[in-house]
């Protein structure tokens, strides 16, 4: 501890660990409040924490006990709920989203680590006699050691939903926390070190500032697998970094969602959904959705209603009660905003021009949504990923038209569309190409149902039980039963 405040430290083979390095500060995004420190790992800390993982993967029986590992994933997912209201006060202090999102985060988390518990007993292979006495058996085993690496913008969530099918998988796991939220996760950890069946070694955690621990991760020998989820920029640079070893990759990059609006789709259907889909943790969500495409009919009572929608949000910090709308992660993420908005207004017409907020918010990373109209396809501000509350307002003249400008960017993760036409909505659903689509809702996410990237968004499925084939490997065990 520092003073009362926590110390967030590194957790290797069930031991707290200081890093070498000078202690670093975790502040409230909303008014820049020291909340607590963390110490920084370092390459050294990693390489510990991969021998223990290793160690105890190599040993066999963690490996070979679904059962207990179902009991283990249990035993997490009650600490969690235990924890749930110190976490929720934890997320919207250290990361800066609502209340109400935060504990949508918590319930999701708990949610999807009893699911993974219920699946580590039903991980099946298959036999098959491919001619008379000629048996081959076909196991699924363990990949071996899980490298995972975390962002910042639900940090519970996200590392549940690759942590949980790991561990049901029967792997061993290193997890690199995101720098702006080391509280929360140091309070994820005292869960795990808290569950009795999960063996010293099962999970291990080395903090950062910088790349250092993640490039360690990667590099590492001893690593089989990396569940990578954070930026398309930062995923190449993992898929670089792997190749020596050629490890196993489960990449869930960025995203720059249409949502697709035809002119029978119910107005203030579409309206509520894309107000809260866009600005859900204020636009820093990689399936929110960031463009509207709009067919022409449809485009000025569109217009009209979104932008009443959007210029009646209260911005405000995550524990006000009436705060429609949280902070961004820091300074420099609202400041990045405030510069795309100028842009925004350059290339394209503005429709609500958001501004940082004035009086006590004005220290905070708030600012307020942004709307603008724009026809050039190949503008920056459609094809990149900006990750906050500014959204674009495309229009297009027929269904073709919409499908060839939502397939416009390199990204694949998420779109959504809103009509009241069933036929409609199942051609066009199948000919975007991104790994989730929404029909007259946006932004609906649980442990059942497969995520992933098509393109540049990544590589492999997470949640749902494709979720497992990231930490999984096939074995053909083949015998002669003449033989035997
Ligand atoms: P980021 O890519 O900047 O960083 C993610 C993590 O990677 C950080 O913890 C960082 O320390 C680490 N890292 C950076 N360089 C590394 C390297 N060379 N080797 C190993 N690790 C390295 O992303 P961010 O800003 O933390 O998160 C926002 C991004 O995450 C957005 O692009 C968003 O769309 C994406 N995201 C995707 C999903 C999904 O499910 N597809 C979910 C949430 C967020």
């Amino acid at each position: 501890m520092s003073g009362n405040q926590p110390d967030a430290r590194n957790f290797i083979a069930g031991e707290w660990i200081a890093g070498d390095g000078e202690k670093r500060p975790s502040t409230n995004p909303a008014d820049g409040r020291v909340l607590g420190y963390y110490s920084p790992g370092s390459a050294a800390l990693t390489e510990q924490a991969v021998v223990a993982a290793r160690a105890l993967f190599d040993a066999g029986t963690w490996a070979a006990s679904p059962r207990i590992r179902a009991q283990a994933l249990f035993e997490l997912a009650d600490r969690l709920e235990a924890a749930r209201d110190e976490l929720v006060d934890l997320i919207v202090a250290e990361n800066g989203k609502l209340r109400s999102e935060a504990i949508g985060e918590m319930m999701g988390s708990i949610s999807e680590t009893r699911y993974y518990a219920g699946l580590a007993r039903n991980i099946f292979g298959r036999t098959f006699e491919g001619a008379p006495g000629s048996i081959s058996l076909l196991h699924r085993e363990p990949a071996g050691v899980a490298g995972i690496i975390v962002p910042w913008n639900a940090p519970v969530t996200l590392l549940m939903r690759s942590l949980a099918p790991a561990l049901a998988a029967g792997c061993t796991t290193v997890v690199k926390p995101a720098p702006q939220t080391p509280l929360v996760h140091a309070r994820v950890m005292r869960c795990v070190a808290e569950c009795p069946s999960l063996p010293k070694g099962a999970v291990n955690s080395v903090n950062e500032n910088g790349t250092e621990v993640g490039e360690a991760l990667v590099a590492s020998e001893d690593v089989d697998v990396i569940s990578f989820t954070g930026s398309s920029a930062t995923g190449k640079k993992i898929m670089a970094g792997a190749a020596p070893t050629l490890k196993r990759l489960s990449l869930e990059l960025g995203g720059k969602a249409p949502a697709i609006v035809f002119p029978d789709a119910d107005m203030d259907l579409a309206t509520r959904e894309l107000t809260r889909g866009s600005l859900v943790m204020a636009g820093q969500m990689c399936v929110a959705a960031t463009r509207f495409l709009v067919h022409e009919a449809a485009h000025e009572e569109f217009r009209s209603r979104i932008r009443q929608a959007f210029s009646a949000i209260k911005t405000g910090p995550g524990d006000r009660s009436e705060s429609q709308m949280g902070a961004m992660i820091d300074l420099p993420s609202r400041d990045r905003i405030v510069s795309l908005i100028e842009r925004a207004g350059d290339e394209g017409r503005m429709v609500l021009k958001g501004a940082v907020p004035g009086g006590d918010l004005a220290q905070g990373a708030f600012v307020t949504p942004t709307l603008f109209e724009i026809d050039d396809l190949a503008s920056p501000l459609v094809q990149e990923e900006h990750f906050g509350p500014i959204v674009s307002i495309e229009t297009f003249a027929d269904e073709a038209d919409a499908v060839r400008k939502a397939n416009a960017t390199r990204y694949g993760l998420a779109a959504s569309l809103f009509t009241t036409d069933l036929n409609r909505a199942t051609r066009v659903s199948r000919a975007i190409r991104t790994g989730t689509v929404w029909l007259n809702c946006h932004t609906r996410l649980f442990a059942e149902g497969e995520t992933g990237g098509y393109r540049q968004s990544g590589l492999g499925r997470l949640h749902g039980v494709e979720g497992l084939n990231d930490f999984l490997e096939t074995k053909h065990v083949y015998l002669e039963a003449g033989a035997v």
